[in-house]
């Protein structure tokens, strides 16, 4: 009764005097709004990034992916933030399921970076160029267990399973997919992005 009452006044207490509720109120950190039509997804509007060949028209800052918070802001267009939203929600959580919590925070390694692939001299511009890409190293759960691409992919218990398990349930959301088995580059974080390939998703 008294947890109602003191809801209850919160709930009053974050009407606007137009008497329409200040959805602000509620989010997890000040100055987070809605992105991309999306309510999974929290953060920032950007404006337009533009330098050469690199660039994203509406890119969003997402801190809040599907309840999921990322230890930095991922710059990213919205078909890739809304792809990660998804997979999230539908995919990533199933994948630790067997540990017995949820994905509290992703440690995000890169997103908008305007570079070539893997940095390498000469090589294609890579998708996180374009905000299409995202590189996730870490994921942390609800009690307090670290999933770690790099410390725990060859493990044979369960925190293998379930890094492994994410890997693969990636595979489809995003149409590349990259983790350690592809290269040498990938040996400590999955890097995921929404480029289309005509023979389907490439996960390696
Ligand atoms: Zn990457």
């Amino acid at each position: 009764m008294r947890v109602a009452l003191i809801l209850a006044t919160m709930v009053l207490a974050a009407c606007t005097r137009s008497g329409q509720p200040d959805l602000s109120a509620y989010s997890p950190e000040p100055g987070l709004t809605r992105l991309c039509n999306n309510p999974a997804l929290l953060g920032q509007v950007l404006d337009d990034v533009s330098e050469g060949a690199c660039g994203i028209d509406n890119p969003v800052a997402v801190r809040y992916v599907a309840g999921v918070r990322l230890s930095t802001p991922a710059t990213l267009n919205c078909r890739t933030a809304n792809t990660l939203a998804d997979w999230v929600e539908n995919d990533a959580q199933n994948a630790v399921k067997k540990l017995r919590s949820r994905i509290s925070e992703m440690t995000v390694f890169t997103s908008y970076a305007c570079r070539s692939r893997n940095s390498q001299p000469g090589a294609r511009m890579s998708e996180h160029a374009l905000g299409n890409a995202i590189d996730i190293g870490v994921f942390t759960l609800a009690n307090g267990v670290d999933l770690s691409v790099e410390n725990d992919w060859r493990d044979n218990g369960k925190k293998g399973q379930a890094i492994r398990a994410l890997h693969g349930s990636a595979c489809g959301p995003f149409g590349t997919v990259l983790g350690p088995n592809s290269d040498r580059f990938h040996y400590n974080h999955f890097h995921l992005d929404t480029a289309a390939y005509r023979s389907g998703s490439y996960c390696r």
